[in-house]
């Protein structure tokens, strides 16, 4: 069964950004018949913002995304990522860390998404008191086919080093809980942003030691604005007001470019949708967009 998903962290109401992620996973997975679920990564509470869970579902329904099935919650999840944790300890694939970021920062190489870890707690603690749990990391390189993106590779310890799943404030990362969920839920699609991108091979790899399938990858390009940043709230992106969301169901096809007629740019959902499911063209989907976001 192919089964596409969304799944926003609510750290803020939907923008233009996110539904083009949205409208791009629900095409891809309702255009070919398939099932599409909603996720909600709701992993992080000092970065949440109190309603934007309901809000971001109510926007998703203003748009006619319809979802199946029931929403999962992140965090009614620790249990499964506890789980996965002490399977990882089992296959002596997880061990403490004592470093402080200050620590990392002083000693290490740069990597693809900041500094790799040096590895200093690898082999104990030495006496130190445990602060997070990393996952090791080795020299195998881990290459996908991006369906938009093309061929990538990484190697982890050399790019990115054994990284945390397990927070020193307790929380568990992103990287984790993705990888259990998209198993748990049977994803075999997933499409999102290219943000994302460079994340996908620890979460390859994740797979790869858990003994969990691997879904196939599709990251479409970020929308930004004006001055080329990326979407979001900490850019103080506009939240789609949705009085006009034909309008920007249009657009965010445009800016996928599945080239929507332009006698349907002032069409309502009911007559958008039908072309949009008819008509979508993975394979159109530009691989960066250098222009801003339009304001709605
Ligand atoms: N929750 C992540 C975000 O909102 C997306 C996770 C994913 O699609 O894998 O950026």
């Amino acid at each position: 069964m192919f089964r596409g998903r969304f799944a926003p962290s609510p750290t803020g109401p939907l923008h233009f950004g996110s539904l083009v992620a949205a409208v791009a996973s629900y095409l891809d997975a309702r255009s070919c018949g398939g099932e599409w679920i909603v996720r909600m990564e709701d992993l992080d509470p000092p970065r949440e913002q109190p309603g934007a869970a309901d809000s971001i579902l109510r926007t998703l329904e203003t748009y006619g995304l319809e979802w199946d099935g029931p929403v999962l919650y992140q965090s009614r999840r620790s249990e499964f990522y506890e789980a996965a944790l002490a399977k990882l300890v089992s296959l002596e694939s997880l061990y403490p860390c004592a470093c402080t970021r200050k620590e990392i920062a002083d000693s290490a190489l740069p990597g693809i998404e900041g500094p790799v870890y040096p590895g200093t707690c690898r082999h104990g603690l030495g006496g130190r008191e445990m602060r997070a749990w990393r996952v090791r990391t080795n020299q195998q390189e881990i290459a996908f086919e991006d369906a938009v993106q093309g061929p990538q590779s990484q190697i982890l310890e050399r790019d990115i080093g054994d990284f945390i799943l397990k927070r020193a404030d307790g929380l568990y990362a992103y990287q984790l809980a993705v990888v259990i969920d998209d198993a748990e839920q049977g994803i075999t699609h997933v499409v999102r942003g290219a943000d994302l991108l460079d994340s996908t091979p620890r979460q390859i790899y994740l797979q790869q030691l858990l003994s969990l399938p691997h879904p196939m990858y599709a990251h479409i390009p970020l929308a930004v604005n004006a001055q080329g940043e990326k979407l979001s709230k900490q850019t103080l992106a506009a939240p789609l007001k949705g009085d006009s969301p034909g309008r920007a169901l249009w657009l965010a096809l445009d800016f996928l470019q599945q080239q929507p007629p332009q006698e349907l740019a002032g069409a309502n959902l009911g007559d958008l949708w039908p072309w949009a499911l008819a008509n979508w063209r993975l394979r159109n989907i530009p691989k960066a967009r250098a222009l801003p976001a339009p304001t709605l």
